[in-house]
């Protein structure tokens, strides 16, 4: 039978097949779409970190695919939009269903399993928007032609549907920092996870017969550093550290901030009732009614924000410290024109000015008698 638990992202109580067990705290992470260039770096520093093996050839834990036609595996989102029916949000919370709630009589959960050809085409569908078909493109959209790119990972759920869908009782959350992780001894390959998941975030591995998913570099983690995706992230979109409840957050906190106090960043679907820990920073340039379906209400509000950054300078700090360093960042404050980054102990990890300095060198160097060209 299923238990009440609280989802603060869809703001009420819902169906889950636990009851609720908070982690002591909840990995978590921030992503600026604004800045994805889609270089797929983080893919390939993931894939030759963690699924180099036999078994993992198709298997990208880390992905980053071009919507609104980009979808790995294939229309994984449209599939379970579509079963899922129309999601309503109300004033004050989401009155649709989740996926718990819209499961079949007898069943967990609403989902289906991906066929194995789904998963091998992960950059199918990219170029889709290009050019009005006129000009020779593939596709006639009905909307102004955009695009945006989507950096996905497990999102550590608070309410992982993966979890809640094993019969073996094989997947985990740990309590110390919310990593969903899958026993591989006790898993037998029953790919119950793998349709459950809506995000399609854990993977069969025919080799091993058992499923395997991102286990949020808790290596790295437990040494106080941020995944391989994040460090390694070349637009530095990426802000990894630790969320806490809505009532309890702290401004000091980055990732509180973000989401809770500035809510500039939100998750991807809510409406699925997972409570997934990725948050975006909604891209600026797209339309309301995909963004809306994709992040819920807030987005306009979130965008809003995000726009006016440049003057409000414990936001535009917040967000100049992505990527600055690969450590975790447990607090940061502002303070005149530079940012600066705490550790779990208080010490500073790294600051970083609100305005990069410029220096202009004169055209001509007279000490080496030469003209340069790049003077700035
Ligand atoms: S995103 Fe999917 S695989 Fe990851 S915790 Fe949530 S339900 Fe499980
Ligand atoms: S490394 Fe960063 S910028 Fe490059 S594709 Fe991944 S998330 Fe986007």
């Amino acid at each position: 039978m299923p238990h009440q638990v609280f989802n603060w992202q869809i703001n009420r109580k819902m169906d889950y097949w636990y009851p609720e067990a908070r982690p002591q705290r909840q990995w978590a992470a921030v992503f600026d779409i604004n800045k994805c260039i889609a270089c797929q770096t983080c893919t390939i520093a993931c894939k030759t970190t963690w699924t180099s093996g036999r078994g993992q050839e198709t298997m990208l834990w880390n992905n980053v695919e071009t919507k609104p036609f980009g979808f790995y595996p294939t229309a994984w989102d449209l599939r379970i939009l579509k079963m899922l029916g129309a999601q309503k949000w109300g004033k004050e919370e989401y009155e649709g269903d989740t996926i718990f709630e819209a499961a079949p009589e007898g069943e967990r959960y609403l989902g289906y399993r991906p066929d194995d050809e789904d998963w091998a085409h992960p950059n199918l569908g990219e170029d889709e928007c290009s050019e009005p078909i006129e000009k020779g493109a593939y596709l006639q959209v009905p909307h102004a032609v955009w695009f945006f790119y989507l950096a996905r990972i497990c999102n550590h759920c608070t309410y992982p549907a993966c979890l809640a869908a094993c019969p073996r009782g094989a997947i985990y959350k740990r309590q110390e920092d919310g990593i969903v992780l899958i026993d591989q001894r006790q898993c037998r390959g029953h790919r119950e996870c793998m349709q459950a998941c809506p995000y399609k975030k854990t993977f069969f591995n025919p080799v091993t017969g058992t499923s395997e998913k991102c286990i949020g570099c808790f290596p790295a983690i437990e040494s106080g550093m941020q995944p391989q995706c994040f460090t390694n992230c070349i637009g530095k979109i990426r802000l990894h550290g630790f969320i806490s409840l809505p009532e309890k957050a702290r401004e000091d906190n980055p990732i509180d901030y973000l989401v809770h106090i500035r809510k500039i960043a939100l998750p991807l679907y809510p409406q699925f009732g997972l409570e997934p820990n990725v948050y975006y920073v909604p891209p600026l340039h797209v339309k309301e009614k995909f963004l809306v379906q994709m992040f819920g209400p807030q987005v306009e509000a979130a965008k809003e924000a995000y726009m006016k950054a440049k003057d409000d300078p414990t936001l535009l700090g917040c967000l100049l410290l992505f990527g600055s360093t690969p450590r975790i960042i447990h607090s940061f404050k502002v303070k005149g024109e530079t940012a600066y980054a705490y550790d779990d102990k208080g010490g500073e990890i790294c600051r970083v000015p609100l305005k990069e300095p410029v220096y202009i060198r004169p055209y001509f160097d007279e000490a080496r008698a030469v003209h340069r060209h790049n003077i700035s």
